[in-house]
């Protein structure tokens, strides 16, 4: 007779022969027999906890709409057994959440009542009907979810996914709306170590930006508006002029309700049209089809990375680009979204990179090129 251990082992053995040469890292079969072993005792049901966090940025951050010098954070954690799957919310004030609506938020979901983890469709729908909105804290529970199931099966998020982690993108670095001296400052700080730069526009001081950044490097550029431009042939000429000094795209240039204009633009820009502030989720996408060429994914928006994954689908289908990008975040939630960066065209993940206070290990950076970490789920470890 097997005693229920053995019983497990021999079980998992067999499962894991028949997968003959694929390389399965050592972890799997431990994390399988684990698996089993706590779906029989039933004993385990998944527990959600959370606390705040102040990430502290390295440079005052200016946007089209704001200055500011710190990020709320709420850090999420789900335990299961003896897993812990890692989550976050990050919430620039401008967006309208805060740590006190995601903590509410995150008060009123209970993981307990469900005990499989691995049905996500089923758990996450139900999240994300607990209320409207409350984007970042429903992004909070996914991506904690994702890692845990990760965890469980003991395989990176990648891997689950199908991706090929060789193919992530580089990303850019943000230099944010300040004076030539600063910005000039800012990008001899990261020229060296990023193939593209990311320019915040949308102020009074447009071409002066540009022609700082410019002159400091031949690099490709990539630029952001945040709605500020207020006038569709100042955008339409702007993009003229910004082909010539090489940026790849432009995000946002103006009102997310401006869409007639948007498309206007679109029509005629020489460089492709990103909709950001405009689209959020799934619905999102549907609903200003046309008025751009492209989408800026950010897990905050998404409700995470399950909502995301499905917009990348669609995104392609309507034959737009994918960008994927990210609010001022730890290194945890940067990490999960770096897991999708092998299906999208450009990612712009610095937002640990802006902070002096990331409490997590995850992705790296090599020469702008993201590395994606192995470890199981989305692979971050807290620091
Ligand atoms: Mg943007």
């Amino acid at each position: 007779m097997f005693n229920r251990r053995e019983f497990l082992h021999s079980g998992t053995a067999t499962v894991l022969g028949g997968l003959g040469a694929i390389n399965i890292p050592s972890l799997f079969p431990e994390a399988e027999l684990n698996k089993a072993e706590n779906a029989l005792a039933g004993s385990n049901r998944m527990k959600l906890s959370f606390k705040p966090f102040t990430l502290e940025l390295k440079h005052a951050f200016g946007v089209s709409v704001n200055t500011r010098t710190t990020t709320p954070i709420v850090h999420t954690v789900i335990e299961y057994g003896k897993y812990k799957g890692y989550g976050e919310a990050s919430m620039p004030p401008y967006l309208g959440e805060s740590q006190e609506t995601v903590m509410k938020f995150l008060a009123k979901v209970d993981l307990s009542k469900y005990d499989n983890p691995f049905q996500l469709e089923t758990i996450l729908a139900e999240v994300d009907a607990l209320e409207a909105g409350n984007t970042a804290a429903k992004a909070a529970v996914d991506i904690a979810l994702h890692d845990l199931v990760g965890k469980l099966i003991g395989q990176p998020l990648y891997n689950m996914w199908g991706f090929d982690k060789s193919k992530t993108t580089y990303t850019s670095f943000t230099i944010g709306i300040d004076t030539p001296e600063v910005v000039r400052q800012k990008v001899k700080e990261v020229v060296d170590d990023f193939g593209v730069l990311k320019i915040k526009l949308g102020r009074d001081n447009d071409k002066e930006m540009i022609e700082t950044v410019r002159s400091l490097t031949d690099k490709p550029l990539t630029a952001d508006a945040n709605q500020g431009w207020k006038d569709k042939q100042y955008a339409l000429d702007m993009a003229h002029y910004m082909k010539e000094k090489g940026f790849l795209y432009i995000e946002q240039p103006m009102h997310k309700d401006m869409v007639d204009e948007h498309a206007w633009l679109t029509e005629r820009s020489p460089l492709p049209i990103l909709g950001d502030e405009s689209m959020k989720r799934l619905s999102d996408l549907i609903k200003y089809r046309g008025a751009y060429s492209g989408i800026v994914l950010k897990l905050m928006k998404t409700t995470g990375l399950r909502e995301a994954h499905k917009m990348i689908a669609v995104a392609r289908a309507f034959g737009m680009k994918v960008m994927i990008g990210c609010m001022t975040e730890t290194s945890c939630a940067i990490t999960a979204a770096a897991h999708l960066t092998p299906m999208v065209d450009w990612a712009d993940l610095d937002g640990a990179m802006l902070s002096k206070n990331d409490n997590f290990k995850g992705m790296t950076v090599n020469k702008g090129k993201i590395i994606l970490p192995d470890r199981p789920g989305i692979g971050v470890v807290p620091v």
